[in-house]
């Protein structure tokens, strides 16, 4: 018997641990270790933030469904990695000390970096958890009048809910036509290398445009005072309210073991596996890639990684290759939203539309991604 031991549970984590399960579930030894017991869909907190959703349609009990799935789940977080040892030190509420294993799997996300703008964390709104989201829709609700700033700090790698924030504010103002506002969305380079390469520019500056939004590029924003947010190259804007998405970076306590890019995201071969260590993986946000980070392309890691680890617990090579794209929606709620399709590898744009049924697409979708995830034998009656 095999000890395999994913690190976080968020959508690469959980999915990985569905798809060993289901092949190896009492033949090995499944562990997840997350510092949460909940489950985040991260893609509803835009309409979370707005009143659209409630917690509990973007959250579930991740304890309860990995136990169904006969998978053993520790309450801690990683501090270190030892893989001359084949362990990785935990501190928490199940675990303080050490875990082996014979395979791991890395899932544990990126880390919001709000120390690299000052002013960030006392005066701006972020919506990359329930609680910010929360807070920020409070701020919206209590918003009266004025300049509204919606931008994605340098070296931040989430274009698609800067947009529908934005989206969603334009509806809030169009609403109440007693709050004169402007919005302005602000992007650190081009959007079409803050979305990897895409050539979305045309479709997003129509839609920007149909909701009076300016769009500033290449704006990297340095610092936010109580009144502005200031670019390095000395432009500021003037806001009443402002939603800054933070530098995103990976994880220092990986630069030890020597696996991380310059800005501790972690390295990978075409099999997802970490460069230079043996029997370990990585996806997700962690991976170091090019490019928007998002929940599909953790998902798509997470079906690569897994299917390539069981072939190696199956004494097999893995030949399971990885390819880079991206296939997401920017839900304008309406006949705005955006379907993209894009090869980042080879740049090819597999699809661009725009359209009623992309916004309807994307809200089933998640719908029914919690819903089927959230699903545990138990609740089955199994
Ligand atoms: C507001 C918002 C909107 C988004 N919209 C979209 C969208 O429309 N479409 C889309 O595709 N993507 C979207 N994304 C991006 C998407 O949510 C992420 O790309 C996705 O969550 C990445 O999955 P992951 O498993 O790599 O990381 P995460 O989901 O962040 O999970 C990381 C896990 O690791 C755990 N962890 C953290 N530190 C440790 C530690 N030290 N030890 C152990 N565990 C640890 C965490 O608790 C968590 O369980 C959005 C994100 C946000 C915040």
């Amino acid at each position: 018997m095999k000890r395999i031991l994913i690190l976080g549970g968020g959508f690469g984590g959980l999915v990985v641990a569905e798809k060993l399960s289901k092949k190896f579930a009492g033949k090995h030894e499944i562990t997840l270790v997350s510092p949460h017991r909940t489950f985040t869909f991260y893609p509803g907190l835009v309409r979370l933030a707005f009143g659209e959703l409630q917690e509990k349609d973007v959250t579930f009990d991740l304890a309860k469904k990995l136990r169904s799935l006969n998978v053993r789940f520790i309450e801690g977080e990683v501090l270190h990695m030892k893989p001359e040892l084949k362990r990785v030190q935990i501190a928490g509420k199940d675990v303080n000390g050490n875990v082996s294993y014979d395979y791991l799997v890395i899932a544990i996300g990126r880390r919001l970096a709000t120390e690299k703008i000052p002013g960030l964390f006392e005066y701006a709104h972020h919506l990359l958890g329930i609680r910010a989201a929360k807070k920020f829709g409070e701020a919206v609700k209590a918003f009266d009048q004025g300049n509204i700033v919606v931008a994605l700090g340098p070296e931040a790698r989430l274009p698609v809910p800067v947009c529908e924030t934005a989206f969603a504010l334009s509806r809030v103002v169009k609403d109440s036509p007693t709050k004169p506002s402007k919005i302005t969305v602000v992007f650190p380079e081009d959007v079409k290398d803050v979305f990897g390469g895409a050539a979305i520019y045309g479709k997003l500056k129509e839609a920007f445009d149909n909701h009076g939004i300016e769009l500033i590029e290449n704006m990297q924003i340095s610092e936010v005072t109580a009144k502005e947010v200031i670019a390095y190259d000395g432009r500021a804007l003037p806001y009443d309210l402002v939603m800054l998405v933070p530098s995103f970076r990976g994880r220092a306590r990986f630069s030890e073991n020597g696996i991380t890019d310059e800005e501790n995201f972690v390295q990978v071969d075409e099999y997802l596996r970490v460069k230079g260590l043996d029997g370990i993986y990585a996806v997700g946000d962690i991976a170091s890639f090019l490019g928007p980070k998002l929940a599909h392309i953790a998902v798509g890691q997470a079906r690569v990684a897994a299917e390539n680890l069981a072939m190696e617990l199956n004494g097999e090579e893995p030949d399971k290759v990885y390819f880079h794209e991206i296939a997401s929606i920017i839900d304008e709620g309406g006949g705005d939203s955006i379907y993209l399709h894009f090869g980042v590898w080879d740049q090819s744009l597999y699809r661009l539309k725009t359209g009623t049924v992309w916004s309807l697409i994307k809200r089933v979708h998640d719908k029914l991604w919690t819903a089927r995830h959230e699903k545990t034998w138990i609740d089955l009656g199994a």
